[in-house]
């Protein structure tokens, strides 16, 4: 079997077999461009070698020698030959580009006989001892594993006893008696000797690259990037040609448009007289590529030339690296150039203006993850001086405000006209008012999709979670960052995009929907067959959500509108009643608030569909907090003053609230449950909705209501909640009225009995809307809030599960149940509407999935429509 490929015989289609490096390295040569030849050693052999206990075969170290022969022919060099040496680069290339995760060996095949062969041959002593050390120093680092800061000490040493500033002035002796204090250092830290037999050099480097692949920097990599272990990477041998033998000779990096702007202009740097990491490293500054225009015309001229060719060939924004060689260039590597979000927007429609790439094409290509980047404020990077914290990049954007410890004040602060931001050890449902009234969250405890994070990524606002470097001391209204202590009162600024916490007020630039950005979404619009719907609790979300292209309100869930701090004690008496009388009154009270709710929804929507969700969570969460009730109880016993009234309401308050507790509240009286126990409370929001459509009707507003029964497990359920629905609507719109509004009665499809009785339930739906929170909580039989940061993290990491279901859809089985929901609801009733409302309508893997089930909608946060836009055209292309 083929372990090794020669750059002849590979092209850019073999990318799994021969790593990204290779497989360009290959399709440059077969372009006719100056490649230094080489060969590569395939991924395959990489898995084999581990395979076989981390050895190289016998079999495949001759298919090495028998490439290497051929390279000597083609370079009329020979391997380790004393006086007309062959010198080879090793170069690590995995499939998906890992910059800077493995490592490369350059000069290698110098040994202490070589060196002078090289040295007569090129007349150039001072430049073959140069080669000499750098190779030492490279193999004595990645092979020998000898850390690098030991070599620059001595090389550090080596200067100023010579008095010399830079590398390039060490005369050949100086190098020479570097490469012996090498030798000893090397000796010394690994007990063993630089190996001078060459094939021995090879063998150990090669054998090095392949172990870099389980390294940690690799391995950590790997993971946040979703790049399989099971890749392996391929190693490339390419003979050396020299950019640091002289005047005429150098090195240097070219992008073809700008990275950082998206401009059509050749874009890079380079250096006279180096060799292949001096640019990056940053030994000497380098010259900006325009420079080489004046230096070496010809040579800027054919590099120009090559990059055009590449671009066109690739159809994309490529990152070139070149050397020149006594005036002769060559080509290292080709690969497609990362960048920034806003310059690859620019970069994918300009190359459809210039007829390079297809929309179809163009919109494929956009990495939707990044446009989070584009769509919310973002901090001047030049400002940042002193981060306090970092913790996970809950939701993007940029906030900056004085710092509060607790809702109310956040709330009292924000009225006051001041720019708050919240800060708790976690957040919880009854600090929303906080949430809403600041400018972004941070919290030291919870994950990615805790109740801070999920609720602000709804909102749209910044949000740092589980910042576990902080200490958050609500009671003594500070926190503690390290030695640093910020307190009450304080400015920070929040980065939601890379989970930083930074002390003090940072200056701030918009969010843009730049023209790129609208061209794009034109183009993905006329692709895609998925409809994109928003999740918005209220009439401001909804008019961010029609503006950034929402098709309509999946989900508006009424009990956010039901914490505001003017309505909660009248929701709180409503559940507090003593009977039904009581209640009555309550509702009596909500009722014309949750209609101008309502009202003001369907006006920003005019004409589109608003599906409004019933109430859905369990009662006690609206309630005091228990313990905190029983505090005061205890006060107000010793409290001279408390009168008897006050501590039997309290006393009053605490049996309610006993009463009402649940052993398990997600499982218990909530949804629909609730309904039917205690069906004003439905009654009053039905009413709700359909006086506002009326009063909307009166306006000449075009309203489509949509209402949603939360948590049905039995087609029982629906029925009776149904009859309900159509009843208060004849009785509030008439006959005559009820034709202006086609509403719709549907279903959330979150228990697992639901999805597989759908035959049964879909009689009484005309929608279906899977609530994948809820369903993947029920399906695994995860309590959300006590799996995130404990046991599911662990089984990530474990790779026991593939992903965090919560992030991204579980396909095989959540995935499985919305399918038989889907397929049979449709059976039996082909008008059925289908979509998806939980957090995975904003994931591009999930959007994916639910195109290919065939769901009608998704619906996701404002600020993710754009993204949810462009993924569902790329899940039909
Ligand atoms: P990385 O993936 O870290 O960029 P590379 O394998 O591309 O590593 O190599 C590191 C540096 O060495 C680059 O600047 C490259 O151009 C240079 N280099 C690699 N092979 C050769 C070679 N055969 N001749 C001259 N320079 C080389
Ligand atoms: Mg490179
Ligand atoms: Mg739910």
């Amino acid at each position: 079997q083929k372990q090794v490929v020669s750059f002849l015989d590979g092209n850019a289609s073999m990318k799994a077999l021969l790593g990204g490096k290779g497989a360009n390295l290959a399709e440059m040569t077969r372009a006719g461009l100056p490649v230094p030849p080489g060969f590569t050693i395939t991924t395959e052999a990489c898995l084999h070698f581990f395979k076989i206990g981390n050895r190289i075969s016998e079999e495949l170290f001759e298919q090495i020698e028998t490439a290497l022969q051929q390279l000597e022919k083609q370079k009329g060099q020979t391997f380790g030959h004393a006086s007309n040496p062959l010198l080879v680069s090793v170069r690590s290339g995995s499939v998906s580009s890992m910059p800077g995760m493995m490592d490369t060996i350059l000069n290698l095949g110098l040994n202490d006989v070589t060196v002078q062969g090289l040295a007569s041959l090129t007349n150039n002593e001072k430049f073959a001892y140069d080669c000499y050390r750098r190779l030492m120093q490279m193999f004595g680092n990645v092979v020998l594993g000898v850390e690098s800061y030991h070599f620059e000490q001595l090389l550090h040493r080596l200067k100023e006893d010579a008095g010399v500033d830079h590398d390039q002035d060490v005369t050949a002796e100086g190098w020479k008696s570097l490469i012996e204090a090498y030798k000893t250092c090397i000796r010394v830290k690994t007990g063993q000797d630089f190996p001078q037999h060459v094939y021995e050099q090879l063998r150990m480097a090669v054998e090095a690259v392949f172990k870099s692949w389980n390294n940690q920097r690799a391995q950590i990599y790997r993971r946040l990037n979703r790049i399989p272990d099971e890749q392996g990477t391929a190693v490339n041998i390419q003979s050396m040609v020299f950019g640091n033998m002289g005047g005429e000779c150098g090195t240097g990096v070219v992008f073809t448009r700008n990275p950082s702007t998206g401009e059509n202009t050749f874009f890079g740097e380079y250096l006279i007289n180096a060799q292949g990491e001096d640019v990056v490293a940053g030994i000497r500054t380098p010259l900006a590529i325009a420079a080489l225009q004046d230096e070496m015309p010809a040579i800027y001229e054919q590099l120009l030339g090559a990059s055009k060719l590449l671009e066109m060939h690739y159809k994309d924004m490529q990152d070139i690296e070149f050397t020149v060689e006594n005036n002769k260039l060559y080509l290292l590597q080709t690969r497609n150039g990362k960048r920034n979000a806003q310059a690859a927007l620019k970069i994918a429609v300009d190359l459809v203006h210039e007829g390079v790439l297809t929309k179809r094409e163009a919109v494929d290509r956009i990495e939707v993850s990044h446009l989070d980047q584009l769509l919310h404020r973002g901090i001047d990077e030049q400002a940042i001086t002193d981060v306090l914290a970092k913790g996970l990049p809950a939701s993007p954007g940029a906030a900056v405000g004085q710092l509060v410890f607790d809702a109310d004040t956040a709330a009292e602060w924000s009225r006051a006209g001041k720019t708050v931001i919240l800060a708790r050890n976690e957040t919880t449902p009854e600090d929303i008012h906080g949430v809403i009234a600041s400018e972004g969250v941070l919290t030291s405890r919870g994950g990615m999709t805790s109740h801070a994070a999920v609720v602000a990524r709804g909102m749209g606002k910044p949000c740092v979670c589980g910042c576990e470097e902080i200490r958050i001391v609500p009671s003594e209204k500070r926190m503690m960052a390290g030695t640093k202590i910020v307190e009450e009162g304080d400015w920070i600024t929040l980065d939601g995009a890379t989970g930083r916490v930074i002390n003090g007020a940072m200056p701030l630039h918009e969010a843009k929907m730049t023209d790129e950005l609208l061209v794009m979404l034109k183009w993905a619009d006329e692709i895609r067959t998925l409809k994109v719907f928003a999740n918005a609790d209220n009439p401001h979300d909804a008019k961010i959500a029609r503006q950034l292209g929402a098709e309509g309100i999946g989900l508006c869930r009424t009990e956010h509108m039901f914490f505001s701090p003017t309505r909660l004690p009248v929701v709180q008496r409503m559940i507090l009643a003593e009977d039904k009388e009581e209640r009555l009154q309550a509702l009596a009270q909500l009722l014309p608030m949750q209609q101008t709710d309502f009202d003001s929804m369907f006006e920003e929507m005019d004409g589109l569909p608003v599906t409004i969700r019933l109430l859905d969570p369990p009662l006690h969460e609206f309630l005091p907090n228990l313990e905190e009730l029983q505090k005061r109880h205890a006060q107000l016993m010793y409290e001279e003053e408390a009168s008897d009234e006050e501590r039997d309401e309290n006393a009053h308050l605490i049996r309610k609230v006993q009463a009402l507790h649940e052993t398990n509240p997600m499982l218990g009286q909530r949804g629909c449950r609730l309904g039917i126990v205690y069906p004003e409370i439905y009654d009053m929001q039905i009413e709700a909705i359909f006086r506002a459509a009326s009063r909307c009707i009166d306006r000449g507003i075009r309203v489509l209501p949509e209402i949603m029964i939360p948590l049905v497990g039995h087609a029982n359920e629906l029925k009776i909640l149904r009859e309900l629905v159509e009843f208060v609507a004849e009785q509030v719109l008439g006959k005559e009225k009820l034709r202006d509004c086609p509403y719709k009665v549907g279903t959330m499809i979150e228990v697992p009995r639901a999805a597989l009785t759908a035959r049964q339930i879909v009689a009484h739906a005309d929608f279906f809307s899977f609530g994948t929170n809820d369903l993947t909580q029920m399906t695994f039989g995860y309590s959300r809030d006590d799996a995130e940061g404990k046991f599911l993290t662990h089984y990530v990491d474990q790779k026991l599960l593939p992903h965090n279901p919560f992030q991204v859809l579980d396909t095989e089985g959540v995935g499985q149940l919305i399918d038989i929901a889907v397929n049979t609801g449709r059976c039996v009733k082909p008008s059925l509407k289908t979509g998806i409302c939980g957090e995975h309508g904003g994931d591009k893997d999930s959007i994916f999935f639910c195109h290919l089930t065939g769901l009608d909608y998704v619906s996701c946060s404002p600020y993710r429509i754009p993204l949810a836009r462009i993924a569902a055209a790329q899940a039909f292309i």
